[in-house]
């Protein structure tokens, strides 16, 4: 038997667990969305107007992937009964997560 304990210093910071509840993720960690989904508030205050339509779409994908955003997936084992539901990517170019 084995324990997977993390150290405080390196748990997981508050705000990501916010972050989750907003988007429905079910695990975050340091990606892209996260940052993006907490400073875009700021960023569109800052920098909307020297952002490109094309960057705003990449920002979009981004944010999207892997949420309820792009649909769900359906995957079945054919020779077992395991199931298990997962949401699509988004297939942009600039997104780390694809
Ligand atoms: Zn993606």
């Amino acid at each position: 038997m084995s324990l997977n304990m993390t150290p405080a210093s390196l748990s997981t910071p508050w705000w990501i667990g916010l972050t989750s509840l907003w988007t429905g993720r079910k695990s975050m960690s340091y990606e892209l969305a996260s940052i993006y989904e907490r400073y875009l508030p700021r960023f569109k205050q800052r920098y909307s107007r020297a952002t490109s339509q094309d960057e705003w779409s990449a920002i979009n994908a981004i944010l999207g992937c892997r949420t309820p955003q792009y649909g769900e997936i359906a995957l079945a084992c054919d020779d077992c009964p395991y199931q298990r539901r997962t949401y699509c990517s988004c297939g942009h170019r600039a997104c780390n997560q694809c």
